[in-house]
């Protein structure tokens, strides 16, 4: 069993710049849901298939298989054999996954992997329900949030140094549908875990959240 280090939150809550941060000092390594999530939604989208046909979106899982190879420290995702790491931040897989996510059958399809990653190596792993649901005896779990507010210019501020065009009031109502969506969904809703520690990074600097999470870990 490897040492285990869950992180869940909100959206924009900047979980996998800080969770990288933590696993270059600690040695662990970073794994990332949200990416499988994303590449499954890659699948959906090439198939054509719409987030509110279920019937469809189930289907269309079975002739998928994710997977995640470290190459250089780096996590590459693969779908069907193709890495699709550089197509996985496009807001439209990022929608399709967040309506995808809700449905059991696409979690189900995801929960082995991500056990087999955490039981074979020591990891920070990154998600909605890493503590509550998918790795519940894990050594440390933190929940890392931030006010809507936060969020929303902190992604704005990311859109613009990449040189896109944004709008915060957008953003900022695409973070509250998304924290919706997560917080309220039947199956794994993103919640904090009891025994997680709460950490609210809305006034805290990267380095100073960074340092909280690792005096936590061993
Ligand atoms: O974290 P990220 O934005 O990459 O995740 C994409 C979507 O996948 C989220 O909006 C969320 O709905 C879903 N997700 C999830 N459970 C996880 C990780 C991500 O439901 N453990």
């Amino acid at each position: 069993m490897g040492y285990n280090v869950a992180v869940d939150g909100p959206a924009g809550a900047g979980k996998s710049t800080i969770a990288k941060l933590v696993a270059k000092e600690k040695g662990y390594i970073y794994v990332d849901t949200g990416a499988m999530y994303r590449a499954l939604a890659i699948h959906f989208l090439k198939k054509g298939v719409a987030p509110e046909d279920t019937g469809a979106v189930i289907d269309a899982c079975r002739d998928a298989d994710v997977s995640i190879r470290y190459e250089g420290g780096v996590q590459n995702v693969y779908l069907n054999g193709e890495n699709v790491t550089g197509m996985l931040r496009a807001e439209e897989v990022g929608n399709m996954a967040s309506r995808t996510s809700a449905i059991p059958e696409v979690r189900a399809k995801l929960l082995e992997l991500q056990r087999a990653l955490a039981r074979e190596n020591d990891v920070i792993m990154d998600g909605r329900d890493i503590g509550t649901n998918i790795l519940p005896d894990a050594d440390v779990k933190i929940y890392l949030t931030a006010s809507v507010q936060t969020r929303a210019k902190r992604r704005y501020d990311e859109l613009k140094e990449k040189g896109g065009t944004c709008d915060l009031a957008q953003i900022e109502q695409d973070i509250r549908e998304r924290d919706e969506r997560d917080m309220n969904r039947e199956t794994a809703p993103l919640k904090k875990a009891e025994d997680a520690v709460l950490v609210d990074s809305s006034d805290m600097t990267i380095e100073e959240v960074v340092a909280k999470i690792c005096s936590c870990c061993r």
